[in-house]
């Protein structure tokens, strides 16, 4: 499906199923948008694994970082949060495989049962269904996400404001994770309390305990 070697910025449409659902976040009202935080430790907890399998056959991939992390990183002055972690990462193209497209399950079952509303119970199916890294955008204006895929020397980003497009651009590899992802949120004004440690604190902690990869919050800011 993709050829393209993204070596400049590209700005690209989203999927229309893709387009319907950030509406959807991005005009919810749904009231436990806490969830966007489990999704992307679950994401990130799922590349940590992901890592794990394939370095059983490539040991080097892991180099002497072997140990997997997620870190939470919140900036009050930026209103900013900011999920790291050191797992297989993407390239631009899994980028544009991924963060674009339906291509969860969940979030196929999740867009069906949306079509087939009649009562407006869309919002409530959010939480029923978890509707993954578009999530995000219950609480953020605009997602960044950088990457570097684990044996590779380029990074890439995403970014988006949710808003029908996408932008995929080649990164100065100095400012990408060695290995993993990065995704930064810039939280709306009425969400900002998400970039407070003792609420993050609770959420991770109410969430996301039976994650198997440790979980680390921490402030910063200029
Ligand atoms: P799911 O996790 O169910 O596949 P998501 O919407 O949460 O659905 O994520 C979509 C895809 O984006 C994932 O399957 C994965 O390929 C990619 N992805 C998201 N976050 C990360 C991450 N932190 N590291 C690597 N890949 C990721
Ligand atoms: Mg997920």
């Amino acid at each position: 499906m993709t050829t393209e070697t993204f070596a400049a910025p590209e700005t690209r449409a989203f999927e229309a199923d893709v387009s319907k659902l950030l509406h959807m976040m991005v005009h919810s009202v749904y009231s436990d948008r806490d969830v966007f935080l489990r999704e992307l430790i679950s994401n990130a907890a799922d590349a940590c694994e992901k890592l794990r399998y394939e370095a059983i056959s490539r040991p080097e991939l892991l180099g002497d970082d072997a140990q997997p992390r997620i870190t939470v990183t919140l900036d009050k002055e930026a209103g900013t949060l900011t999920v790291t972690d050191n797992g297989i990462g993407m390239s631009a193209i899994d980028m544009a495989e991924t963060l674009g497209t339906i291509a969860r399950s969940g979030t196929k079952a999740f867009m069906d049962r949306l079509a087939a509303d009649k009562n407006g119970e869309g919002q409530q199916l959010i939480g029923q269904f978890g509707v993954g890294f578009y999530s995000a955008f219950m609480v953020a204006g605009k997602v960044e996400v950088v990457s570097r895929r684990a044996g590779e020397d380029e990074a890439a980003s995403w970014a988006s404001d949710g808003s029908g497009t996408y932008t995929i651009a080649p990164v100065d590899p100095a400012a990408a994770p060695l290995r993993g992802t990065r995704v930064t949120l810039t939280l709306l004004d009425e969400a900002k309390s998400y970039a407070e440690l003792y609420t993050v604190e609770r959420i991770v902690k109410a969430q996301s305990g039976h994650v198997p990869v440790p979980i680390f919050v921490e402030e910063t800011g200029s």
